[in-house]
């Protein structure tokens, strides 16, 4: 029923996602944009359902209106709402528990002001990842938890990247995971996949570093995603750690390891090449968006 799960976006877990909802920048996300354009326009709310490990929450979507002409370049929010006494921020709060607590005991400590500046630190943050469905006004929520990051931390470290971004990139499930640690690691490889992949919609399967769809002539879709600093070490899935690129550039990269110098958007060659990314439609961009929270 729930099979077609596209990508909408990953969320940290913080203070007004455990009680108010989650804000939305949709520029890059593909397919949710064009779902959304087809259901709600800006300014307009309607009810949806969130569906957390397999039971239905009522929330409201609402396409935040703004000032077109005074702000011509922003870049369209959705923001999924619930109310603080609602079952869904109950159950958000209690599945991420962790970070509840962190925030709570922080809070308890500062003024008022400062108080929805708190960020869990790195080691411990939590995710929320959302999903379309196929039905429009409903969402897949898959709650990435502290555990759930420790257990595939473990599982990973001794992973050869470039296995492991073949794994995520073709779809290849890791067969030595035993079932306990596999319900976890599943949840973030999804993730994971599911963030190159909307990427690669987003570049049309275009290289980032040639510019070229070298899969067109033949008619399939091949490219692939590669983590900036190495997902086995960092776990980093966010978009602003994937670049996209053809798979001939990405043997090169792993094999030649050049240095990325993220201002230049530029990979440094030990022999003194330096290859600048031609297309970049979220390495950028991904700094403004991020920042609206
Ligand atoms: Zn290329
Ligand atoms: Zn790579």
């Amino acid at each position: 029923m729930l099979d077609e799960n596209y990508y909408v976006y990953k969320k940290e877990v913080d203070w007004s996602l455990l009680h108010e909802g989650v804000g939305i920048p949709v520029t890059i996300q593909v397919v949710f944009q064009h779902s959304i354009n087809q259901f709600l326009s800006r300014g307009q709310s309607k009810n949806i359902y969130l569906v957390i490990e397999g039971k239905t929450y009522k929330a409201e979507l609402k396409n935040q209106k703004f000032d077109e002409r005074k702000y011509p370049n922003r870049t369209d929010i959705m923001q999924i709402r619930y109310n603080p006494q609602s079952d869904i921020a109950q159950k958000l709060r209690n599945i991420f528990s962790s970070s509840y607590q962190y925030i709570l005991e922080q809070r308890n400590a500062i003024f008022d002001k400062q108080k929805k500046f708190i960020n869990v630190p790195k080691e411990q943050k939590e995710y929320l990842a959302i999903y379309t469905t196929v039905y429009a006004d409903t969402y897949l929520l898959d709650c990435i938890t502290r555990e759930d990051t420790i257990a595939t931390k473990e599982q990973i470290a001794h992973e050869d990247e470039q296995e492991y971004e073949t794994s995520i990139n073709y779809g290849l499930m890791d067969s030595k995971a035993t079932i306990e640690t596999a319900c976890q690691t599943t949840k973030i490889r999804k993730l994971s996949r599911a963030i190159g992949d909307n990427l690669k919609l987003l570049y049309d399967y275009r290289c980032q570093l040639c510019g070229q769809n070298i899969s067109e002539r033949y008619e399939v879709a091949v490219a692939e995603s590669h983590h900036i600093d190495p997902f086995v070490e960092s776990l980093n899935n966010n978009a602003d750690n994937q670049i996209i690129i053809c798979p001939n550039h990405h043997r090169i990269i792993h094999r030649a390891n050049p240095v990325f110098y993220r201002g230049k958007l530029t990979f440094a060659y030990k022999n003194g090449v330096e290859e600048r990314i031609v297309l970049d439609r979220h390495l950028s961009r991904h700094r403004t968006a991020g920042s609206m929270g």
